[in-house]
């Protein structure tokens, strides 16, 4: 069945891909002749802290066209030098993100960091490889790129720099504290943390009032991700990899909602639904999230939780 499962959520996931290629194709010649700006990108420069910065994407999914930015990305400066995290998901955009660190400061771009493999954060690491910066990412993101993201990013610029524990960046005085998280995208959750500022980048751990993508995650080590940086950062900054910025709290609303899903998930198999019965039942999306984004999500949230949850728990006794 999960053989199964790993087959159809690819199809669909190729669908969803797909449906956005062809949008951006038709849209091409258009974003072609238009200069791409913060605006035409949707995205808005926000301060979060002394010389730390994001660009928050105002998107829904799929987005109008290809250049629209699908998530958000962190621009960090030290005393010697910046780094910048999440190049959007094309070469243009991340070429909008290093003219829009030029416009702040005079420092060179020394880091760029994935937060993790998927291509709406990488497919930017063109530009970033393009000036000869070092792409820095974690455990197996250079073959999740080089296989996973195959359709919708055929020829990725993979990181060069590959952490596979905890670790520090300093830029001068400054230090960017990088922690391995589970939850996400199979392995390659990496956070990034500035103690100077308390500003925390959680990359694709939160979705902010948007409905998560969890077709590649574990809804029970994310929800154990989600509870520890609750605890540990309860007092930062938060910037999702989706929606706006945010803090402890959105962390806890999220944990909410993929508790929701589990125990809803528990309950089908109490009741001995098959997926069929049990997508159903389900009906439609709960009241407390429907001014969410990313709904056509929801679905396949539901589904992620049967295959997950459902058919792996315990019946009982
Ligand atoms: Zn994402």
């Amino acid at each position: 069945m999960n053989h199964l499962w790993r087959k159809v959520s690819a199809l669909l996931l190729g669908t969803i891909f797909s449906c956005f290629l062809v949008i951006g194709i038709a849209n091409n010649t258009i974003a072609q002749q238009t200069p791409l700006t913060l605006e035409t990108s949707l995205l808005t420069l926000e301060q979060v802290g002394d010389n730390i910065y994001a660009l928050i994407s105002d998107t829904d999914y799929p987005p109008d066209n290809e250049n629209i930015a699908i998530c958000n990305a962190g621009i960090v400066i030290g005393d010697d030098g910046v780094l910048v995290i999440d190049p959007f998901h094309n070469e243009a955009l991340g070429n909008l993100l290093l003219s829009e660190v030029a416009k702040l400061t005079d420092l060179p771009v020394k880091y760029v960091l994935n937060t993790h493999y998927h291509f709406d954060h990488t497919g930017g690491n063109k530009a970033i490889k393009a000036q000869e910066i070092l792409i820095i990412g974690r455990g197996t993101i250079r073959e999740d790129m080089l296989v996973k993201n195959r359709e919708s990013d055929p020829a990725p610029a993979v990181p060069s720099l590959i952490i596979n524990d905890d670790s520090n960046i300093w830029l001068g005085d400054r230090v960017i504290e990088l922690e391995e998280v589970a939850g996400h995208s199979g392995g390659t959750d990496v956070i990034a943390y500035i103690p100077d500022a308390k500003v925390l980048f959680v990359g694709d751990i939160l979705f902010n009032q948007k409905f998560p993508y969890i077709a590649d995650g574990d809804i029970l080590a994310w929800e154990e991700t989600l509870d520890y940086l609750s605890d540990k950062y309860a007092d930062a900054t938060i910037i999702p990899g989706h929606g706006e910025v945010g803090d402890r709290y959105d962390l806890d609303s999220l944990k909410g909602y993929l508790y929701e899903l589990e125990l809803m998930a528990r309950k089908w198999q109490e009741l001995g639904l098959s997926e069929e019965e049990a997508i159903a039942s389900a009906g439609e999306i709960p009241k407390a999230y429907q001014n969410y984004r990313f709904q056509g999500l929801y679905p396949s949230n539901l589904k992620t939780a049967y295959q997950q949850i459902t058919l792996k728990s315990a019946p009982n006794p």
